[in-house]
């Protein structure tokens, strides 16, 4: 980001100046300058989400998102590290029981293409800072979906209804439990509302949604923070 020569991608300085900390709805994690007085915002008050809480380390905006891209795509990023390390931090600052991590799937094909599950990385680089197990077995996706932001929100039910299930071998474990669903990117929460839908069938105890970074709403889209290091880099 600010074109220094480091020994990891983001530099400790970078990571801290373009953390943006704002007070955020505690169930879907966008900004909330309420938050201090209601814990859900107004959208969340009316239709609430079907997990318990999210938290987030970024919002997904520039230069977060840049990379972010290149952590999905590029392999050997180096990004693991400095994410799982900034998701911690947040999900530090909003103590809650966790029993399990579990990232959410790929399909089986996506995977073969791609090589990995970023949410995977992320969610097992998790479970050792945060000394909690995960697995990538608990879940299985049945078909990749279309890119859900582009659909409204009938479509998207449509297009992510029955796109995942408890693997075999994890049914009946799930029971009781507290689960957190581990995502690269919350836009609009769809994906993560049909698994919690299942792990409710499946009697889990609560559910967390752990993301990297949050969409803004879209009128917040328009105008990105600007930050030291910034000067052209869009
Ligand atoms: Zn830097
Ligand atoms: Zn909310």
């Amino acid at each position: 980001m600010c074109g220094r020569w480091q020994t990891q991608p983001v530099c400790q300085a970078c990571q801290r100046s373009w953390r943006i900390e704002l007070p955020r709805c505690h169930r879907c994690a966008l900004p909330w300058p309420d938050a201090s007085r209601a814990n859900a915002c107004a959208a969340c008050e009316a239709r609430q989400p079907e997990f318990d809480r999210a938290i987030t380390a970024l919002d997904y905006l520039p230069p977060w998102s840049g990379l972010i891209s290149r952590f999905k795509f590029q392999r050997a990023s180096g990004l693991q590290g400095p994410f799982v390390g900034l998701m911690a931090d947040a999900i530090r600052q909003r103590p809650h029981r966790v029993d399990l991590i579990l990232p959410v799937p790929l399909s089986a094909a996506r995977l073969a293409e791609r090589g990995y599950n970023q949410a995977w990385l992320l969610a097992k680089g998790l479970g050792q800072a945060l000394h909690r197990p995960a697995t990538d077995r608990a879940l299985v996706r049945n078909r990749s979906t279309p890119r859900l932001m582009a659909l409204d929100s009938e479509e998207r039910l449509r297009a992510i209804h029955g796109a995942f299930q408890v693997s075999p071998n994890w049914v009946g474990r799930l029971r009781g439990r507290h689960i957190a669903l581990v995502d690269d990117v919350l836009t609009t929460g769809a994906t993560l509302d049909e698994i919690s839908r299942l792990l409710r069938q499946h009697q889990v105890a609560g559910i967390s949604a752990w993301v990297l970074a949050r969409t803004p709403p879209p009128d917040a889209e328009a105008s990105p923070p600007s930050g030291p290091g910034d000067q052209g880099w869009r």
